[in-house]
């Protein structure tokens, strides 16, 4: 199914392609503006196969190293920092004003920096793609509550980082798909913003590779919030040796 859906989504441009070479050769040989026209949409094409390229390379390393738990210290705020100052242009296109809310005192969570990047940028793009023109797109990290754990274990603490946007929001039938490859709510919506269908299959390989869980919340005409839950790291004070004061409670 995977080789089938890839192999279409890239016929679609290679097909737009041979179409604007054949066009250009023919009917639009000597007419400059015609010309113009036809180099423009070969670029927009060329950029689609490109994206979709680079997502399936994305998609197929984070599998590859998926069970491999990343042991580095990620500072969170600082990467929100970053995602946020590289999509600051996109978002003002739109009118979007960028939110950000950090928690004080945040454990320490470990992690890879470029695969939490990647995927909380997928988020952000999502949300300033479907979010509504002029509206504010919120980004906060603090401490999980306790509904947000699902069937993570009890024993350790975690952190939750999310992005809210002020869109249309996702009809409930939708939400249990949303992470399979290819599956979009609106395919001529999507391909029409530059999306590839693998942006939210891609956060949610990455977040098993930190053995957290992807959170998606929608209320129909109002917006949606996407919540990275990770587990935080036990620091040596406070982990619980078997037999000493901290475990018995003395
Ligand atoms: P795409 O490249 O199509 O955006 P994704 O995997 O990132 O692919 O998302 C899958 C689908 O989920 C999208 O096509 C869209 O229909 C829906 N979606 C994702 N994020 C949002 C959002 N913030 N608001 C509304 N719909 C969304």
């Amino acid at each position: 199914d995977f080789v089938t859906n890839a192999s279409h989504e890239l016929r679609t441009p290679i097909s737009v392609l041979l179409g604007c070479v054949q066009t250009l050769q023919g009917p639009a040989r000597g007419d400059p503006e015609a010309q113009v026209e036809f180099i423009d949409m070969m670029e927009g094409q060329a950029t689609r196969m490109a994206r979709l390229v680079d997502d399936l390379l994305s998609l197929s390393r984070i599998e590859l190293y998926e069970h491999v738990a990343p042991s580095d210290n990620v500072d969170l705020p600082q990467i929100v920092k970053e995602v946020v100052s590289a999509l600051d242009q996109k978002a003002q296109g739109r009118g979007i004003r960028i939110e950000v809310n950090f928690a004080e005192d945040l454990p320490n969570v470990p992690g890879d920096k470029d695969d939490i990047y990647r995927a909380l940028q997928n988020l952000l793009e999502n949300a300033l793609k479907y979010g509504a023109e002029n509206s504010t797109v919120t980004t906060t990290i603090e401490i999980a509550a306790e509904d947000q754990l699902g069937q993570l274990p009890r024993d350790l603490r975690y952190v939750a980082m999310s992005v809210r946007d002020q869109g249309d929001g996702i009809a409930p039938e939708h939400l249990p798909r949303l992470t399979e490859r290819f599956y979009r709510v609106d395919d001529d919506r999507s391909r029409e913003l530059g999306g590839t269908g693998l942006g939210l299959a891609i956060v949610k390989h990455m977040v098993n590779r930190h053995r957290g869980v992807l959170l998606v919340d929608s209320v129909m005409g109002e917006g949606s919030s996407f919540t990275i839950v990770l587990p935080a790291r036990i620091e040596p004070s406070v982990m619980r040796i078997p037999g000493s004061a901290a475990d018995t409670g003395r």
